[in-house]
């Protein structure tokens, strides 16, 4: 059986606590898209940790961590977090690398680098992860498979192709230094020596667990609206963020999964560029990014500062919708105690027209948000495990949500620590 935990929104909902949590009674935690360009950050009993590239089950010695094919694997960063993690004090996790997971190349970093700085202000907010490169290059077929390192002759013969390409490119168009195929050949079989105890055949290995009736956990990263599809493009991610993807990052047949969690925060936070509705400025935005997360809302990749603004049902809803959400989970709903009045986003207005359908970019761009205005609780409830014993408020602020969202939501998230989670639909 498979459950997905998935994004409803911009990413940054708190699915690596939400994983981490649910982890404890699987099998099997994959990771089926994206790289090392979003981190979910982990709060338990070994500390506090931002993991850009592992499973959020490495903290379970018995679970099977499994990197599928549709990730970015970015191999330097998937070992010096696993060395730190084990610095730390955590048991050495059973991690499986799909053979077929591509790898980030160091051009990919480099290019995400210098697009951005060619784009100047029209850039998209990147973390320079070389995500967009990387996948460009999976689907021109020039990128490598974690399997093709091992092919000393396909190696080169592969590298000195991407160079004859990448280097027009340096030459002509960024002005920076160009590559030398020798150099990638030596990095890349330094690599490949780094990552060679983890590869593995996931595809089998995940096929086998499901025949054998075990719990297996997907592990989305960002959320609905960053799906390269699906999501507000073009300032998307270059990968697919719905469950639906697992299908395919990670080879879990269709009919698997049974149950799709959409993670929602209480209220939003976005990173990069593009619309966003509901984003609040100045004291009002700086208070509530003071407040947010478990050390405000600060991106756990750069550290630079999350957009963020009130809950916007409009665009949740969307977001669950398009992951096919069987239940929501909404996070971080003890940030908001410090509010007199809360704002919810239930329609848009775009040219005079009040609409609670998620439009398409260019209309997004002319939205205005039409807002209800809910009473606050005035209460710190951070840490609080009995749905019952909130404040009223809080559960009126739920219900609201969950009205306005369409899905049932069944747990509320009251504080970033593993244990902070109150039940409200047993
Ligand atoms: P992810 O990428 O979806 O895993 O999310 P991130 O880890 O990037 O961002 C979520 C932030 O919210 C992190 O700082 C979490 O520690 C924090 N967080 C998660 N759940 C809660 C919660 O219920 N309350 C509070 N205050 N913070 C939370």
């Amino acid at each position: 059986m498979v459950k997905a935990i998935v994004g409803a929104n911009w990413g940054d909902e708190g699915k690596g606590k939400i994983t981490d949590m649910l982890a404890e009674t699987s099998d099997m935690v994959i990771r089926f898209q994206g790289g090392a360009n979003a981190g979910h950050t982990i709060i338990n009993n070994y500390g506090r940790f931002a993991l850009h590239s592992l499973p959020s089950g490495v903290f379970y010695p018995l679970i099977t961590n499994v990197i599928g094919n549709g990730v970015a694997l970015n191999i330097p960063v998937f070992i010096n977090e696993l060395n730190s993690l084990l610095k730390q004090g955590v048991p050495k996790p059973h991690i499986v690398v799909s053979e077929r997971a591509q790898v980030v190349m160091p051009y990919h970093i480099l290019f995400d680098t210098y697009e951005e700085e060619r784009l100047g202000s029209k850039s998209f907010g990147s973390t320079k992860s070389g995500i967009a490169p990387f996948y460009s290059d999976k689907f021109a077929k020039i990128g490598f498979q974690v399997c093709e390192l091992y092919d000393d002759e396909l190696l080169m013969c592969r590298l000195e192709n991407v160079c004859t390409l990448k280097n027009t490119l340096l030459e002509h168009l960024y002005h920076k230094p160009l590559l030398n195929p020798r150099e990638l050949f030596e990095e890349m079989v330094r690599q490949r020596e780094l990552i060679r105890p983890y590869i593995g055949d996931a595809v089998e290995i995940v096929q086998s667990a499901l025949g054998e009736g075990k719990q297996v956990l997907l592990e989305g990263q960002l959320g609905t609206l960053k799906d390269t599809d699906l999501g507000i493009y073009p300032f998307v991610t270059s990968s697919n963020t719905l469950a639906a993807y697992g299908c395919i990052g990670a080879g879990v047949p269709p009919h698997e999964i049974t149950e799709v969690i959409a993670v929602t925060k209480a209220y939003s936070s976005a990173v990069g560029a593009g619309a966003f509705v509901t984003e609040l400025f100045g004291d009002e935005a700086e208070t509530l990014r003071r407040l947010g997360g478990d050390k405000g809302e600060y991106g756990a990749t750069t550290g630079r500062p999350r957009r963020v603004g009130w809950f916007d049902a409009v665009a949740t809803a969307y977001g669950c919708r398009i992951q096919g959400a069987t239940e929501a989970i909404l996070t971080a709903i003890d940030v908001l105690g410090y509010l007199d009045e809360i704002k919810v986003c239930v329609g848009y207005e775009i040219d005079g027209e009040v609409t609670t359908k998620f439009p398409v970019t260019p209309l997004l761009a002319k939205a205005k948000p039409v807002y209800e205005i809910l009473p606050g609780w005035k209460t710190d409830i951070r840490g609080c495990k009995d749905y019952d014993s909130l404040p009223s408020q809080a559960k009126a602020y739920v219900d609201f949500v969950e009205e306005h969202i369409g899905v049932p939501i069944r747990i509320v998230s009251t504080g970033p620590k593993r244990e902070d989670i109150a039940v409200r639909i047993k």
